[in-house]
């Protein structure tokens, strides 16, 4: 059985990736759409098969309740609104999966966690990373010894921040996006250190800087660095960046080798080379579907009545720990957590 989803926002990527995910997916069919465009939603309600009665907009959402055939919403809104439309999702008795970053604070998303839990409904991020074969294989590959005792991970994320393109117009205005580079793909960075060790952080600090006078960079920042240290005694050094040419890229640096995952977090054709005393070797993976992988997931979970290996709590710690970057960079300070 497959289970019926919503998706909330028709931009960019719920378009050109999500959409398109639901052909390779097991348990999980398109079913509604929820739109403020009437017409962009009748346009891709034929494309996709949608019933043009499963499309709803932003004012008769709520409504969404009475339709059965609806078992998961997934949110792919501008970062400020993921909060109210996760939480109005659940009152309606339908499950969530929410995009990244969860949401712009920290009590809002505790507020989505305690409204899912007081509705009994499950709620997921769209951590596409930690779904997808290439990222599963480096967690495989630092955790099990293969590179030694682990020492450093360094990650980075960045590309130009283009406001003629609308998807980048709300991620230049601080109320909407909530934060700039870091909260848009620092969070990659952030989440490679975090699922490569397997460890929290116990200490950051962070150093931020826009260039002045790019009008890009008047209400969210350019570039983050950032250090991170674990339990362990790994150190993370990563980066976010508006400013730099496109870089998505993961090393994890063992004391018998390293591994370098580059593209680590595109969409597709990743690349995973282990670099030892036998000479730099690339891991050819099979490429899947990360989008069908993880929609596929939250489907399951709800099948089987389990916890989403990426719940709201993943992405509650990340909105906690970027705010202690912006906090370790504001005051200069390396910060205990
Ligand atoms: P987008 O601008 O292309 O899409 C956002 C959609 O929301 C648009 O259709 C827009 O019309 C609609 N919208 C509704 N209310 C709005 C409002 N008040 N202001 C502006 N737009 C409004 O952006 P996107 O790049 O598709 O990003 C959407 C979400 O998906 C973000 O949270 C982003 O972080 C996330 N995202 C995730 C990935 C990933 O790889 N997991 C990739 C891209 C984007």
């Amino acid at each position: 059985k497959k289970l019926g989803w919503a998706i909330v926002g028709l931009g960019e990527f719920a378009t050109k990736q999500i959409m398109p995910s639901f052909a390779e997916c097991k348990k999980s069919k398109l079913v509604a759409l929820v739109s403020g465009d009437r017409a962009k939603a009748e346009k891709y309600a034929q494309q996709y098969s949608v019933n043009p009665k499963n499309i709803y907009n932003y004012q008769n959402y709520d409504s969404i309740r009475n339709n059965p055939e609806v078992d998961i919403i997934y949110i792919i809104l501008p970062n400020a609104l993921h909060a109210e439309y996760s939480i109005r999702g659940v009152q309606a008795g339908k499950h969530i999966m929410c995009e990244k970053p969860m949401a712009i604070t920290v009590a809002e998303c505790q507020a989505m966690i305690e409204a899912a839990k007081k509705a009994n409904r499950k709620l997921m991020i769209a951590y596409r990373a930690q779904y997808e074969p290439y990222n599963l294989a480096t967690i495989q590959l630092a955790q099990s010894g293969k590179l030694g005792k682990l020492k450093l991970i360094t990650s980075d994320h960045g590309r130009n921040l283009n406001p003629k393109e609308p998807q980048d117009r709300w991620r230049a205005q601080k109320k909407l996006a909530g934060g700039g580079s870091l909260y848009d793909i620092g969070i990659y960075s952030l989440q490679a250190a975090r699922y490569i060790t397997g460890e929290e952080p116990v200490a950051i600090s962070a150093m931020i800087y826009s260039t002045p006078n790019d009008p890009r960079f008047r209400e969210v920042e350019e570039n983050v660095n950032f250090v991170l240290r674990f339990p362990s005694g790994v150190l993370a050094n990563c980066s976010s960046s508006y400013g730099y040419s496109n870089t998505k890229r993961i090393q994890v640096f063992g004391s018998d080798a390293v591994l370098e995952l580059d593209p680590a977090t595109d969409y597709y054709k990743h690349r995973l080379i282990l670099k030892s005393k036998n000479g730099n070797q690339e891991q050819k993976i099979e490429d899947k579907n990360q989008f069908a992988l993880e929609i596929d997931h939250l489907s399951e979970s709800i099948i089987q009545n389990k916890q989403p290996k990426t719940p709201g709590e993943e992405g509650l710690q990340d909105v906690k720990l970027m705010q202690l970057i912006y906090e370790a960079a504001r005051t200069g300070k390396s910060i205990k957590v």
